[in-house]
């Protein structure tokens, strides 16, 4: 079965799911688009060489018949009201995050889930598929370090642009590690604060940098990462968990090392894109296959939510300067 998708928001990684569903990834057909502005969503088609229906708008395009499944790639503020929609006409929907600028907004979506009485949102956390983190989970899983105690992470950015404010390294970049440390220890937040060391003279006025995000779990694990978006050097992710009797560290990306000019040396990737590549392919290959069984998985509205809760608290421990507690409410078994 080909699954007929409908794209709204074709901006950079719209344009990107786009581009693997149609020249990567199989069993998926581009057959509609969307976005505030249209132009770009022509141009979009055009470059791919698609024959996908242009439409005005998102509710439009989530309500056509020839439309099985629908992906969210616009700005986060529409996320909550195209799911939402995805979800009432019995569409299955891939979400990137946030899959709700509030929590209150994945709170909306979980329970229209839930009325629904199947899963039909799949969030983009693509970590979760990354072969690096698929192997830390496996040994976690299989009790190889015994019970983890400490996990040790960076999230590391070259730079960021002047829009790029210091919440956003909450919402925007630690997301992805509040969901996968989730994920890796099965396990939930129980507290965060927020430390800011020296600024480095490379950051804009508006943006606390580097930042140390400090969280406890529930079962007692620590972690510290550190979020640095103007490091200079690369995007660099690094994720270290410390366990009874062993550690597991996420492995490099694959670079060739020279031995040149008397050096030892290695390329350090510069963007997101590339170091996750393969992650966003397996990740959107799965949301196909889900929809063409009739059964997605991955990442849920749950931890959509998750996700959200304990980014607010962290931003609030960024204002406070406290260690801020996280309560997160019990998970319907829905979700289990
Ligand atoms: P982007 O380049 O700004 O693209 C967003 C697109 O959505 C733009 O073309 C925007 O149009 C359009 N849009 C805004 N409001 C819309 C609406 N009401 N209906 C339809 N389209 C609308 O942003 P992006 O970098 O692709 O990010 C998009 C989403 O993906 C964000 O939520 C972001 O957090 C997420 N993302 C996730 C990852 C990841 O690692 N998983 C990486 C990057 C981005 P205008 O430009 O005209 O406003």
């Amino acid at each position: 079965m080909t699954v007929r998708i409908g794209v709204i928001g074709t901006g950079m990684i719209g344009e990107e799911h786009s581009r693997r569903i149609t020249q990567t990834l199989t069993d998926g057909e581009i057959v509609a688009v969307t976005d505030v502005n249209a132009e770009q969503a022509q141009r979009m088609a055009d470059n791919l060489g698609l024959s996908a229906k242009v439409y005005d708008n998102g509710q439009d395009l989530i309500k056509a018949d020839d439309v099985d499944a629908v992906l969210v790639t616009s700005w986060g503020p529409t996320h909550e009201e195209y799911v939402l929609a995805a979800i009432e006409a019995g569409k299955y929907v891939f979400c990137e995050k946030p899959l709700a600028t509030t929590a209150e907004g994945c709170r909306n979506i979980i329970d229209a889930e839930i009325q629904a009485g199947k899963r039909m949102v799949q969030v983009g956390f693509m970590r979760r598929y990354d072969s690096g983190y698929k192997m830390m989970k496996d040994v976690i899983d299989a009790n190889k370090l015994g019970e983890p105690l400490m996990i040790h992470a960076a999230h590391r950015n070259p730079e960021v642009p002047e829009r790029y404010v210091t919440p956003m390294a909450i919402h925007d970049t630690l997301i992805h590690e509040l969901d996968t440390f989730r994920w890796l220890l099965d396990d939930d937040y129980k507290s965060a604060q927020v430390i800011f060391p020296r600024k480095t003279r490379h950051a804009h006025s508006k943006v606390e940098d580097p930042q140390m995000v400090l969280l406890e779990t529930v079962k007692g694990v620590r972690i510290d990462v550190e979020v640095f978006v103007n490091c200079q050097y690369g995007y660099d992710i690094q994720c270290s968990v410390v366990g009874e009797e062993g550690i597991a560290n996420l492995p490099e990306p694959q670079s060739l090392q020279y031995r040149q000019a008397g050096k030892l040396s290695s390329d350090i990737l510069q963007d997101w894109k590339k170091r996750f590549n393969d992650a966003f392919d397996v990740e959107l290959q799965a949301f196909i296959d889900g929809v063409a069984n009739g059964e997605i998985g991955g990442p849920s509205s749950w931890d959509g939510y998750a996700a959200a809760i304990a980014g607010d608290v962290c931003v609030k421990a960024q204002e406070s300067g406290q260690i801020e507690s996280i309560e997160m409410p019990e998970r319907p078994g829905f979700y289990a």
